[in-house]
Parts: C-alpha cells; sequence; structure tokens
C-alpha cells in the first residue's frame, strides 16, 4: 500500500489500540496481538491478478497489453472499485486504489470491499474497435475473478459507460445462464445502468462542500464559534461572501461538481477558474460553466485553447497554463484530475482555503499534513467523492431486483446516505485536532476491525 494510505491507516489503528473502550472484550496481550493481525490485513491486498492482453490492433499488429485486477479486502462484502485506462497505471498506483476502495466503502457503510483495475494505455490512441477489444479481452483475463458476488468493477479514469456496457455483454457470454447484470456497474441507462449514476461523482463531491458550509454551520454556528478550532475558523470565514471556486480538470467529475457549484442556490459561488490537460480559463467575474459543459460535449471533451474557440463556446475568460488553477488565490479548489498533483515542491504555492478531492490521492501525504498545519480544510477523496460507488451500490441492487428506481430518488438515497456519514465525522473533525482525513480513516479502520473480530479473524 502507498504510503500515504498505509501511514494513516496505522495511525489510526495506534489511536484505536489506545482506546480502551474499542473492542474493550481484547486486552493485554490478546489486545496487541489482534492489532498486529488488523495492521497486516489492512496493509496488504488478498490478491493481485495481472495479465498481458494480447490484442490485435486495425494495422495489423498484435501488441501486448499489461492489466491488472487488484483485490484489496472483502470484509465488508463483494470486491468493489473501477477500472483505469491510463498510460501511467502500475501496480503501486492500482493497489493503492484499491485500498482507498475499501477504506470508502467502510466510511459509508456502503456493503463492499476495495477493488481496483487498470490498463496501461491511453484510450485517446485506440480506434473504437480496438477499444472494444481491449474490454472483452480484460473481461476474457480475468472472469474467473469477477462476478457480481465476487468482485464488481465500474467506471475509473479513461473509461466511462460504454466500456462497461462492453465488459457486461463479455461477462454475460462467457457465463451462460449466470446472473450479470450486477457484473459491472456505471452502466449505460439503456443496458440497465441507474439513472444518476454519470452524475453521481460530481454531485457528491459538490454536496459534501454545500454541507459543510451551508447546513452544517447554520445548524452548529455557536457550538463551532466557541470550539476554538482551527478548521472550525477555516469554515467560519466564509459565511457570508460568496465563494470564489476553482476546479482543476473538467471531466466527468469536475464538470458536474462545477455545474452543481455554478446552480447552487445556497451559496453565492463564482467559478472564477477551470482546466484540463491542456489549459486553465479564469475569469474572476465567474465562468460561464452551462457554455463550457456545452462545448466540451461537442469537442472531444477538451475545453476552449484559443480566442476564437472560446468565441465559439460563448465564454470570457483569460488562457492561462493548464497548472495555474492550482496557485490561484480562491476560497475553494476542487481537485477533480489525477492522484499526486499537490506535493511537497509544490504546495507553498496553494493559497486555496478549502481543498475537496474529486481525485482520488490527489495530495499527497506531506502536503496534506502542511496544509493541515496552516488550517487548511481537506475534504478527502473517501468522504467526497464516494457519490460514485454509492450509486453503483444502487445499481447493483437495482439489477438484482430489476426495478429501477426515478432520478430524483436515487440523488435523495445518495445525499441522505453522504448526509450520515458527515453527521458522524463533522461534529468530531470540529472539535478534535484530528484532520479530517484521519477523522474518516478511524471509522472505516474501526467498522473494519469490529467486522473483522466478530468474524473470528483476528488471530
Ligand atoms: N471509480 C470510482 C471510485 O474511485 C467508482 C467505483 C465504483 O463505482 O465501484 O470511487
Amino acid at each position: 500500500m502507498a504510503s500515504q494510505t498505509g501511514a494513516i491507516v496505522q495511525s489510526s489503528l495506534d489511536a484505536l489500540l489506545e482506546d480502551k473502550e474499542f473492542l474493550s472484550n481484547l486486552q493485554n496481550e490478546l489486545r496487541e496481538q489482534a492489532f498486529t493481525s488488523l495492521a497486516a490485513i489492512l496493509s496488504t491486498p488478498n490478491h493481485v491478478h495481472k495479465s498481458f492482453l494480447r490484442v490485435p490492433l486495425e494495422n495489423g499488429e498484435v501488441v501486448r497489453i499489461p492489466a491488472f485486477r487488484i483485490q484489496h479486502n472483502n470484509t465488508l462484502g463483494p470486491y468493489k472499485g473501477g477500472i483505469r485506462f491510463h498510460e501511467m497505471v502500475n501496480e503501486e498506483e492500482v493497489t493503492n486504489l484499491a485500498a482507498l476502495m475499501t477504506l470508502k466503502n467502510a466510511l459509508h457503510e456502503v456493503p463492499f470491499g476495495g477493488g481496483k483495475g487498470g490498463v496501461i494505455i491511453n484510450p485517446r490512441k485506440f480506434s473504437e474497435k480496438e477499444l472494444l477489444l481491449i474490454c472483452q479481452k480484460y473481461v476474457q483475463y480475468f472472469s474467473d475473478v469477477l462476478g457480481p458476488d465476487k468482485d464488481i468493477p465500474a467506471p475509473d479514469v479513461g473509461t466511462g459507460d460504454r466500456e462497461m456496457d462492453w465488459m457486461m455483454a463479455e461477462y454475460k457470454s462467457i457465463h451462460p445462464g449466470k446472473p450479470y447484470r450486477g457484473s459491472f456497474t456505471g452502466k449505460s441507462v439503456l443496458n440497465g445502468g441507474s439513472l444518476g449514476r454519470r452524475e453521481a461523482t460530481g454531485k457528491g463531491v459538490y454536496y459534501t462542500l454545500r454541507y459543510m458550509l451551508y447546513d452544517f454551520l447554520k445548524e452548529q454556528k455557536k457550538w463551532l464559534s466557541d470550539s476554538g478550532n482551527i478548521f472550525a475558523k477555516t469554515a467560519l470565514a466564509f459565511e457570508d461572501d460568496p465563494l470564489k471556486i476553482a476546479v482543476q480538470g473538467f471531466g466527468n467529475v469536475g464538470s458536474v461538481a462545477a455545474l452543481e457549484a455554478y446552480q447552487c442556490n445556497h451559496l453565492q459561488n463564482k467559478i472564477v477558474a477551470v482546466s484540463d490537460r491542456n489549459v486553465t480559463l479564469y475569469n474572476s467575474d465567474g465562468l460561464d460553466v452551462p457554455a463550457l459543459v456545452e462545448y466540451t460535449a461537442s469537442n472531444n471533451g477538451d475545453l476552449p485553447v484559443t480566442d476564437e474557440q472560446l468565441i465559439e463556446a460563448d465564454v470570457k475568460a483569460e488562457i492561462r497554463d493548464r497548472n495555474d488553477v492550482l496557485y490561484l488565490d480562491v476560497d475553494v479548489m476542487i481537485l477533480a484530475a489525477l492522484e499526486d498533483v499537490i506535493h511537497n515542491e509544490n504546495v507553498e504555492k496553494v493559497k486555496a482555503k478549502i481543498i475537496v478531492e474529486g481525485a482520488n490521492a490527489p495530495v499527497t501525504g506531506e502536503a496534506d499534513k502542511s496544509l493541515n498545519e496552516k488550517g487548511v480544510i481537506i475534504i478527502p477523496d473517501i468522504l467526497a467523492n464516494a457519490g460514485g460507488v454509492i450509486v453503483s451500490y444502487f445499481e447493483w441492487l437495482q439489477g438484482r431486483e430489476t426495478q429501477f428506481y426515478s432520478e430524483q430518488e436515487v440523488f435523495e438515497l445518495l445525499f441522505n446516505k453522504m448526509k450520515s456519514t458527515m453527521n458522524m465525522i463533522f461534529p468530531q473533525y470540529f472539535g478534535d485536532p484530528f484532520p479530517l482525513r484521519q477523522n474518516c480513516y478511524i471509522h472505516a479502520v474501526m467498522k473494519l476491525s469490529t467486522t473483522l473480530y466478530r468474524q473470528g479473524k483476528l488471530y
């Protein structure tokens, strides 16, 4: 497990070992032993599956493409997590992302374990026919270890509903007569997917911010002011002013979060910057987010990069370097691209007071520590971006029942689930000296530890 996740799991276990009320039946040597078992279980994946997919390209060449499925932990249910198509995929990254899924599901009481898949390709360099073959090969190579009650993949960076539809179809052909609807989530609605799944991650990301700065803050204002907590001070500072927000990444997560923020009547937001792999667009008066969403929809997902393209999009903005988005003087920065974007070398340049992690692991351990010391609120990935897997769970349920929920029902269920997690975590966060990430990990590790203990697995 990569350092940041592993280190926080270990410090959560250390805190729980000291808390004598937690697993109070376990004392002295037995307690030490159980905690050593927990550390071993949570720091290593149960299974690492690796293959080289043999794929014939349209030009006649046959390539071998490295692919992974890593199953971290299934204490709480079948393994669950996305499949990433990206050039930078590697075993260590996928292992860490699988562990994050275990923690994310435990935190939100989703009855799944954690897994993750990866294929080392740049999907933009393959034709549609080649991508279909890659998806089919992936399922063929890993078909024994996947399934609705074993391991349920979903989209991640570089994949979407099209890939999940192809993969489910391949699973169905390999296992005729077996239940198949719950074998993949994040499918298209036409093919058994859930309404609202596409928007779920981005909506959830914005919802965590809104819930903290609007609902929770309004209700707990007196208590927050009296608490003297450094993070409570940061939150209270935004009470009446319109929020200046920057969004890094304008894909499925960033664009939906930006649109939610733009349309939110509770907070008077201004989206002053958005970025993608090519560019940052900046406007201190606020960007026209709906116009940008419309533009990207018909331009291969890319934001405008020239003055002519801005005119075409009917958007007023300054064109800046793609990394500028990270260092703007804003209140909130939503990180919705890839991991490790804020690290030791650039953390000093970050001016945002609140960071919301739409992507998985966008802030490194060292950067996280230095931002927390300054009182920056970081709403961590396992709390903020769980909307995707939560609605994946609803999709899996709907597939089993073959009864489908309306979009409104899906979002109500989603927000209620995220709200109950936040109501459990926020009072502690604003009352004690632990960062929000640590608080979330402690809850997730508690859930996993109690279940493992009840199942007699801590020997
Ligand atoms: N890839 C998403 C995540 O990292 C969704 C996973 C899922 O729906 O299973 O949370």
